[in-house]
């Protein structure tokens, strides 16, 4: 019964963490004066790139509720995961 308890608290707080990072926002879109989406080294706008199958295991560890895409800079190279907050999609 302690090892069930122990599992279930776990959980809690993992899912918890994740409310955490969704409500801070770590790893969520940056906007910027001329992007609503920014490069985090140059500022400069990012495109959707397709999705690696790595990509899908952040998707599965954070249980679905954050979205994750691919994205990359045009101009300096830089690849990385971000995500948009629920009620940016809304103004979009
Ligand atoms: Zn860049």
């Amino acid at each position: 019964m302690d090892n069930f308890l122990f599992a279930f608290i776990l959980s809690l707080s993992y899912i918890i963490c994740i409310f955490i990072v969704q409500y801070l926002g770590i790893g969520s879109k940056k906007k910027c004066t001329n992007s609503n989406n920014c490069c985090p080294d140059c500022k400069s706008n990012l495109s959707r790139i397709k999705r690696l199958s790595k990509d899908k295991l952040n998707y599965y560890l954070s249980l679905g509720m954050i979205d994750w895409r691919r994205y990359s800079c045009e101009k300096c190279g830089w690849q990385g995961l971000r995500w948009t907050k629920p009620h940016d999609l809304k103004r979009n």
